[in-house]
């Protein structure tokens, strides 16, 4: 078929093209490579929770008790008994009165936002939002504007100049997943309420992470009350799979009748739930789990850039490591796999062009001298590919 072999051509041609790569995990630090150990930096398991015994425990017991597969959606006949724990512990967790959970964060946003706003309504979003919240934008067939990334300004004169028949949301990413940065949550607050609009943060990157005890956004600007829809995923820090959205029991309800990803998609299996249940209990036992990711993302975000590279963001484990053009971040990469140390090269369109980087993920099961190491390789490739000036 002429237009596939097109399409692929191009993309090898300007070094976009993508495949999976099987990594053998060993640990929540490691894993084998071609049978090589390599310490992976580039993966969301923010706390390391994928490995934890009561973590794995749990899911072993859920398999042995539940069985493998739920067998139907959550409205016919998959709604085991794990889910109303999970659910409950999440909005206890994020202080809401209810939270519901979704298969994935893709269909947690997609779900969620189509079913709240529609022809007639205006969504403002973050340019930099995830691809999740754009195609839930698309579907929900709303008008959608967006805003210039965490430009404040700007979103309060779209807030102020677009026409809107029916009612407002903004939505925005917590923490931006290829930027590393925190949305100016507390502003958008202030516009929403002036301009009456409904919030909705996406907390993928930020639960587990920021806030008080790894609470997420709303929580580390102290927001609590402000924000109606607060989104995040079991795919990150809670070493599971799935995405929750957490807010009112009336918010919740209201999606469990309308949101299509949810009504007609198959539950998942115990062992998940069970897996992010318990994560979510080691979570809240253990808050200076989050204090030794932010301390691990704090030391190496100082090393690269007393080191003269550029890193992006701030406050987040997410570090963007600033390099250009898409060839040079795959090169970096792969000098870096060689080293045995894993870290992705994210190239247009996932970024805008010209604005490839390394980004590299620290998680707390890093070890002090793990993190020293990876650091003189990167900064060594820095030098190498002409990044740092000697
Ligand atoms: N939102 C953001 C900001 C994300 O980074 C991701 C995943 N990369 C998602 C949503 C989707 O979550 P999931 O992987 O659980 O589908």
């Amino acid at each position: 078929m002429h237009f596939i072999d097109t399409y692929l051509h191009e993309r090898r041609e300007l070094d976009l093209y993508r495949q999976p790569v099987t990594y053998q995990p060993v640990d929540a630090a490691h894993v084998l490579l071609d049978n090589k150990p390599h310490l992976m930096l580039a993966s969301n398991n923010y706390l390391g929770l994928t490995h934890h015994p009561q973590v794995k425990q749990a899911a072993v017991e859920a398999i042995e008790r539940y069985g493998t597969g739920s067998g139907g959606s959550r409205l016919t006949t998959g709604s085991h008994p794990l889910y109303e724990v999970l659910e409950q512990d999440l909005a206890a967790f994020k202080g809401t009165e209810a939270a519901v959970v979704f298969n994935t964060g893709f269909m947690a946003n997609v779900g969620a936002i189509s079913a709240l706003v529609g022809p007639g309504d205006v969504v403002f979003s973050d340019e930099y939002n995830h691809a999740s919240i754009i195609d839930g934008c698309r579907l929900s067939r709303a008008q959608t504007v967006v805003y210039r990334h965490a430009d404040m300004e700007h979103l309060q004169e779209l807030l102020e100049t677009t026409p809107c028949q029916g009612h407002r949301l903004i939505v925005t990413d917590g923490v931006f997943s290829m930027d590393g940065d925190i949305a100016p949550l507390g502003t958008i607050v202030e516009l929403a309420e002036r301009y009456t609009a409904l919030v909705m943060v996406d907390d993928a990157h930020a639960m587990g992470v920021i806030g008080q005890g790894g609470r997420g956004t709303v929580s580390h600007f102290g927001l609590q009350g402000r924000v109606q829809v607060q989104m995040g995923t079991l795919s990150k820090a809670l070493a599971s799979e799935g995405g929750y959205i957490a807010g009112s029991r009336q918010l919740i309800s209201y999606l469990v009748n309308k949101a299509r990803s949810y009504i007609f998609s198959t539950a998942q299996a115990p062992a998940t739930i069970a897996a992010a249940c318990a994560a979510i209990s080691v979570l809240s036992g253990n808050p200076e789990l989050v204090h030794k990711l932010q301390a691990n993302a704090a030391w190496m975000r100082h090393e690269l850039t007393q080191a003269g590279l550029t890193v992006e963001g701030g406050g987040t484990p997410i570090l963007p490591v600033m390099v250009g053009e898409a060839a040079v971040a795959i090169r970096m990469s792969r000098e870096l796999r060689e080293a045995g140390f894993i870290v992705s090269a994210i190239r247009p369109p996932t970024v805008p062009p010209g604005t490839s980087r390394l980004r590299l993920t620290v998680s707390a099961a890093h070890t002090q001298a793990e993190l020293v190491e990876a650091a003189e390789k990167i900064i060594a490739a820095g030098y190498r590919l002409g990044l740092v000036q000697e």
